[in-house]
């Protein structure tokens, strides 16, 4: 038997090698912050593309509906299919391109497309003559972002020709920031003109409809002025702001990784731990081992550089990490055992290692942390969002039934919600 011997909070689970907690209150906290930020009139549509940057997006999207949140933005096609078979009916947009075998997927299915191109435009008048209803659609701009996107010169004819479009329906028009320090940056600035040189003209003319929206987590939490009609927050959702931005410490982090100690052993001075042996036991070391390497989100990179929490205290990672297995000292962790709690990202007793001091110890953007945690890995719902707060019925939208929270973690997590 493995006995539970990491401080109380860490104590629930130990029948898994290695797990994500995700924190359902933070990410209520987190959205309400957003919600006070953006204020009443604005829209949030919430990013879960990338599987919620790793956090599961079937059980992080049926939750921020229950928050009131408007929408769920995701990249793909079969991210947005992946939802609406979860039982979500808030309106879903993809944010990026979907290809042509998808299209009848998507419309099948009230999934909203973007639109740039009108050859798109074409095919979409094209098809929904059989799929019956209108087909919604957020015209993107490419105002600097150099990637998806009709250029702001082609945009009114676009609008112009959704308008006469007898089964097209404008959701929206948006446009994606490419600088990291949101409304700080000059480029913004130029986008936010380029944005404008289409908008102006398009309202003179009576073409908008449904949403505006281009601000992502950066521009929202540097004050972009106008934020239009929508914003489209992805990592602050979750928690985590490049750590060049303010605003983090108002936060709450919804991710926590976690592995329990599946083996200790003490070794000799002189020892060497892990491939190539690039760490050797300076003095009489005992070595934890844990059921986690790098297919499971800890990055190769923090061989020797790394840290864990046990016990409430934080221990180097030592060696290299491997695919499967990672390796610790504890020899100052008294009375370590066997299923301890070990917690690679997250919070333990009044020791913290966020996702962006990883994220610059291996060089790399707190995004690709998160989204980097495996398959392998359970992901285990905790908390709930309060249901006073802020129904999800201002988009109209009925929040699909969910079991209850406690449900949800004693069941660790099943798919099906
Ligand atoms: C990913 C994404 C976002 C969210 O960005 P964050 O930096 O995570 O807030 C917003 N809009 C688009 C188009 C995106 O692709």
């Amino acid at each position: 038997m493995l006995a539970p011997r990491a401080s109380p909070s860490l104590a629930l689970v130990n029948s898994f090698r290695v797990w994500a907690d995700i924190d359902l209150d933070a990410l209520a906290h987190n959205l309400a912050r957003i919600g006070q930020l953006a204020g009443p009139a604005v829209r949030r549509i919430l990013v879960v593309k990338a599987d919620a940057y790793g956090h599961g997006a079937v059980a992080i999207a049926h939750h921020a509906v229950r928050c009131g949140v408007d929408a769920l933005g995701v990249s793909t096609s079969s991210e947005a299919l992946e939802l609406r078979d979860s039982g979500v009916r808030a309106p879903i947009l993809i944010l990026g391109t979907v290809l042509e075998q998808e299209l009848s997927d998507c419309l099948q299915n009230q999934v909203q497309i973007g639109l740039h191109s009108m050859d798109r435009l074409r095919r979409l008048e094209r098809m929904a003559r059989h799929s019956g209803g209108p087909v919604r659609v957020h015209l993107k701009i490419d105002t600097g972002m150099g990637r998806l996107g009709v250029l702001p010169e082609r945009a009114l004819e676009l609008l112009r020709a959704v308008r006469n479009s007898r089964r097209l329906v404008l959701g929206g028009v948006m446009t994606h920031m490419a600088a990291a320090d949101g409304a700080r940056a000059d480029s913004t600035r130029a986008q936010l003109e380029r944005f404008e040189s289409v908008l102006a003209p398009a309202r003179r003319e009576g073409l908008l409809a449904g949403w505006v929206h281009c601000a992502n987590s950066a521009c929202l939490f540097t004050g972009m002025p106008d934020l239009y009609d929508a914003v489209r927050p992805g990592i602050s959702a979750y928690g985590v702001l490049p750590p060049e931005l303010p605003g983090a410490a108002e936060l709450a982090p919804v991710l926590a990784l976690r592995a329990q100690i599946v083996y200790l052993k003490d070794i000799g001075v002189g020892a060497p731990v892990g491939y190539d042996g690039t760490w050797v036991a300076h003095r009489r070391t005992r070595v934890a081992t844990l059921p986690l390497g790098y297919n499971d989100g800890l990055p190769w990179r923090l061989s020797n550089a790394g840290w864990a929490l046990v016990r409430g205290r934080r221990v180097p990672l030592i060696g290299r990490v491997s695919m499967d297995y990672a390796t610790l000292d504890v020899t100052d962790v008294r009375g370590v055992r066997v299923g301890d709690v070990a917690t690679l990202i997250g919070r333990d007793g009044d020791e913290q290692i966020r996702v962006q001091e990883i994220a610059r110890a291996v060089g790399t953007i707190p995004y690709e942390v998160t989204c980097s945690v495996g398959k392998r890995v359970r992901r285990i719902y905790r908390g709930a969002p309060s249901l006073s707060a802020e129904p999800a019925a201002r988009a109209g939208q009925a929040a699909a039934p969910i079991p209850s929270a406690r449900h949800l973690s004693e069941s660790a997590f099943e798919p099906m919600l």
